[in-house]
């Protein structure tokens, strides 16, 4: 039995590697997907068959029950709410940790007592709980049930710093006690570590939230791998392992491109207010200058080269498919059509690389901000569907905007930009953008969707 789940073992971590690896690209990462779901099934498998349970049927009943609410979920669940699902997913794991952890130690799983078996199940409960409830209040900022303004509590980190030693203060009785005498220790650790996770969390703005839920995806994967070594499950320790990492390596990615520190996002208190205050965030000058649909097309018309650069707001009207006929109408014209991506862009990281990957936008024509920056200027329109914050110029020249710093789509250096959204109202960051004040910019107020929709009818008419 230890060889079948030795081979199983490597199979199913053989295959989440593959499935990272393939999830890294937009043509591969379906097979990736594919990968993931065969390691999962083999890992289940080897369990049922392994002999663990006596009685299977508890297992396979939570089993079918847990397959059902999430395919349930996944299915419904919105691409733009797709952030709170995730929050909510790792609190299930950070309460499996605790509850893994506290069954561990009142029953030992053969062979495993003692001051190592203590230690592991004692970080696998202190994760997991600030994990589970950390993600309880991530999921309700995110929905917008709590107010995400950050809760900055006087000493905050002082205090953070105290419920930590008094967590490790306890460690040393609970490590120390005969059998299961040390139970009263773990329990009022846990509580420690869980009101530890609620103020973590808490005192974050809410602007900072997705970075929030990609730290706890990646504490969700410690809080397994170290679920491993308690169970002595070698299977466990890879995926923890691969998901901690992976978790952490995202979230500062998407702290780079949004210009934050990720030392400061873990503690909190950003995302509140702007972020510099070298003076009074500057006004726009200038004038807004609206276009129509049919002035938009005769410029189309003429030109040779075409961006466009979506953003949150043509995932939010689904315009991605419009989107996609606007491609095919261009090209059937010899238009040159490619897209900028910022890496941020809407509200989660590869947001809008999944929505044109749905309407099957060519993968070659999406590029990425890096390899699309510089040419704009050779561009003759340049098309910014539902996007803001990401093509706003005060992130370069004005040091008090509370997105000072953060790199944006030059996009008004093209010789025409049209800003297709419904209104002047500002972005995700909320701030004022000097780009609809632009000489060579034209607003095109219109909902995305409807907009495109009239926009490809005019080109083709
Ligand atoms: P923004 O949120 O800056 O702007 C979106 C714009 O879309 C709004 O100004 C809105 O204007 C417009 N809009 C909304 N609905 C519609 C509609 N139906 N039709 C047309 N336009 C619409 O989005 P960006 O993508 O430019 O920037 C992303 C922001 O999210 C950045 O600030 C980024 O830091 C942040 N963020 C992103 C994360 C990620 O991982 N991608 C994670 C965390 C934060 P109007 O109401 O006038 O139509």
């Amino acid at each position: 039995m230890e060889t079948f789940l030795t081979l199983a073992w490597v199979i199913a971590g053989v295959l989440f590697i593959s499935s990272l690896r393939g999830l890294a690209h937009q043509e591969t990462a379906r097979r990736g997907n594919g990968y993931g779901v065969a390691g999962m099934v083999i890992g289940i498998a080897a369990i049922l068959l392994s002999g663990v349970a006596e009685n299977l049927v508890p297992l396979v009943g939570a089993l079918v029950i847990g397959a059902t609410v999430g395919g349930v979920m996944a299915q419904r669940v919105a691409m733009t709410a797709m952030p709170e699902m995730v929050a909510i997913l790792h609190s299930f794991v950070g309460l499996a940790a605790v509850l893994v952890g506290l069954a561990a130690y009142l029953d030992p799983p053969q062979g495993h007592a003692g001051m190592a078996h203590s230690i592991e199940i004692w970080i696998d409960v202190l994760i997991g709980a600030i994990t589970f409830t950390g993600s309880i209040i991530a999921f309700f900022k995110l929905r917008g049930t709590m107010s995400g303004r950050p809760l900055l509590l006087p000493g905050r980190h002082a205090l953070n710093l105290l419920v930590f030693l008094a967590s490790l203060a306890l460690c040393v009785p609970f490590v120390m006690a005969e059998g299961t005498a040390g139970l009263p220790f773990l329990l009022i650790m846990t509580v420690l570590a869980g009101l530890q996770g609620i103020h973590l969390v808490a005192a974050i703005g809410g602007a900072d939230m997705p970075v929030v839920v990609s730290m706890l995806n990646s504490y969700s994967g410690w809080t397994a791998s170290a679920a491993g070594f308690m169970l002595n499950n070698n299977l466990l320790i890879i995926t923890g392992a691969l998901v901690g990492s992976s978790g952490a390596i995202l979230s500062y990615i998407m702290c780079k491109a949004m210009n934050r520190s990720l030392v400061s996002v873990i503690f909190g208190g950003f995302g509140a207010a702007p972020v510099a205050s070298s003076g009074p965030a500057q006004v726009p000058e200038g004038e807004v200058v609206a276009t129509s649909i049919e002035e938009l097309a005769a410029e189309i018309n003429e030109s040779r080269e075409v961006i466009i650069v979506p953003g949150y707001g043509m995932a939010v009207a689904r315009a991605q498919h419009a989107v996609r006929q606007l491609v095919d109408v261009l090209k059937a014209k010899g238009i040159r059509t490619r897209f900028a991506i910022h890496p941020v862009a809407g509200r989660l990281p590869g947001h809008m690389n999944v929505l044109l990957a749905e309407a099957s936008v060519p993968y070659d024509i999406v590029m990425e901000m890096d390899e699309i920056n510089e040419d704009f200027p050779k561009t003759d329109v340049v098309l910014v569907i539902g996007a803001n914050d990401i093509v706003n110029p005060s992130a370069q020249t004005d040091p008090s905007s509370p997105i000072a710093g953060m790199p944006v789509l030059e996009v008004w250096k093209a010789k025409r930009t049209v800003v297709l959204k419904r209104s002047r109202a500002s972005g995700y960051a909320g701030v004022d953008n000097p780009l609809f004040y632009h000489e060579n910019t034209r607003m095109l107020f219109a909902d995305a969707k409807d907009g495109m929709e009239k926009l490809v009818a005019k080109l083709q008419g």
